[in-house]
């Protein structure tokens, strides 16, 4: 497949107007103004274009269920607050192509009608997000956004607001509170932001990845877009792969791209002499996949099926040098910094689950420790108030059950089975 969505992007250098009007830049706006928002809708649904952000909810579904008459007014937000360990799809296209997301922003705020749009950009892609900035200036001159725009009658604000900084500024109410300038605690979902949102107006969130797909479709069908995919997932899907592989690096391929291909042949397989242990197929708030899920195609439903999830599409690979407890300890220790502190079982639960795996690492844990981790994951995970502590417990629980036999190594020998002396040469 052809990339389509990081095309023409180099990932240091921004397209300015023109370079980017050159190569049909800005195109699907005078397709989209000619359709009905409704019929648009209906088109982004027939595409069967699943959130990038992580969740992969249907976006159609969730613009359909919004409604383009919904009260006014209205509010796009495109999330480009990139914050999943291993990943970093969303920067590249943030700092390769501005005036991308400018247009895809504009086309999905027409559909649903929305008067204003906000771009919330990751705290720590500030040099991106001041591009962006000058895009939308660029885009405001020459009349592509503002007041009815190309001659439509639709008119159109954008507003970039640069995130404080914290992984739960990701979550889409935490980023409504961001933007209405309150502390970023995760509000309830129901009701939910579609209807309650932003000022408590219809509010739609969508990730970056999942919106530049949305002119594209606009001009080449659903049809089309489903056909980019392959063993039954549709368009194309950016996939980060990073850990212990040749060349980590950012491909954008099919979805539905098999995990073994994207490893071995993609990312230029592992080092010379190593097996791989397993993978983490979609950041770090996913399960642990094994060997035996080589040929999983990296899609939603087929992750899903298996006990995972396919989140941002992200593999962190792990070979038979890396201790996969030091390495969950490493990502227990980030969830538990990143905890918002808003309510109990997260914000005591994951640095207590932090503190006992520091513990069995450096060989100091207890026999009854590996069930006690246990109980805790169930009840942090269950008795949390957002979705954010059930991710971060997903790949300890996995990692206890996919490598038990490293945790017990831990706990019975008093020490890690991997000789820590030679670190530096794994
Ligand atoms: P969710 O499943 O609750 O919702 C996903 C989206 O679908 C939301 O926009 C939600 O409003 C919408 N939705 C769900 N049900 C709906 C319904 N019935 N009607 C209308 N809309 C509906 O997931 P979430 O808590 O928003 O997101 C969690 C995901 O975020 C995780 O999967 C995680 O992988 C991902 N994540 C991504 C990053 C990143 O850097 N990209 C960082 C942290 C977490």
């Amino acid at each position: 497949m052809e990339a389509l969505l990081t095309r023409h992007l180099d990932a240091t250098t921004p397209l300015n107007l023109a370079a980017y009007q050159a190569i049909g830049g800005y195109c699907s706006l005078s397709a989209a103004f000619d359709l009905k928002p409704e019929k648009i809708i209906e088109t982004v649904e027939a595409a069967d274009l699943r959130g990038r952000g992580g969740a992969g909810f249907s976006c159609g579904l969730k613009w359909r269920l919004r409604g383009a008459d919904a009260p006014s007014p209205r509010y796009l937000i495109c999330n480009l607050d990139e914050s999943e360990p291993g990943t970093f799809k969303d920067r590249y296209l943030l700092y390769g192509g501005p005036h991308q997301i400018i247009e895809a922003v504009i086309v999905s705020a027409y559909a649903l009608q929305a008067e204003r749009a906000f771009i919330f950009v990751r705290g720590e892609y500030a040099k991106g997000g001041h591009s962006l900035n000058q895009a939308i200036q660029e885009a405001e001159t020459a009349g592509l956004l503002g007041s009815s725009i190309c001659g439509s009658g639709f008119n159109l604000q954008i507003e970039v607001h640069l995130s404080g900084g914290r992984y739960i500024c990701g979550e889409e109410t935490a980023q409504i509170n961001a933007i209405e300038g309150k502390r970023p605690n995760p509000r309830p979902k129901i009701p939910r932001p579609s209807t309650h949102g932003l000022w408590g107006q219809p509010t739609t969130t969508n990730n970056v990845e999942t919106l530049v797909n949305i002119p594209h479709i606009l001009l080449n069908g659903a049809d089309w877009f489903r056909s980019l995919g392959v063993n039954g997932g549709c368009g194309p899907k950016l996939f980060c792969v990073s850990g212990k592989v040749r060349h980590s690096g950012l491909f954008e391929l099919p979805c539905g791209t098999p995990a073994g291909e994207l490893i071995f042949e993609h990312a230029g397989g592992l080092d010379e002499g190593r097996t791989l242990l397993g993978f983490l197929p979609g950041g770090a708030s996913t399960a642990f996949l094994l060997p035996e899920h080589l040929d999983l195609p990296m899609d939603f439903d087929p992750v899903a099926k298996v006990g995972s999830r396919l989140g941002t599409g992200s593999l962190i690979v792990l070979d038979d040098s890396t201790c996969p407890v030091e390495f969950t300890l490493n990502l227990m220790r980030f969830f538990a910094r990143e905890s918002c502190g808003f309510c109990t079982p997260c914000r005591d639960g994951l640095p207590y689950l932090a503190q006992i795996l520091t513990a069995i690492a450096s060989g100091e844990g207890h026999a009854d420790d590996l069930a006690l981790l246990d109980e805790l994951c169930a009840t942090v995970a269950s008795q949390s108030f957002c979705a954010f502590a059930p991710g971060a417990v997903m790949p300890l629980i996995s990692s206890i059950q996919c490598f038990h036999t490293h945790y017990e190594q831990h706990v019975t020998n008093g020490h890690c089975p991997f000789d820590t002396t030679t670190q530096g040469e794994r």
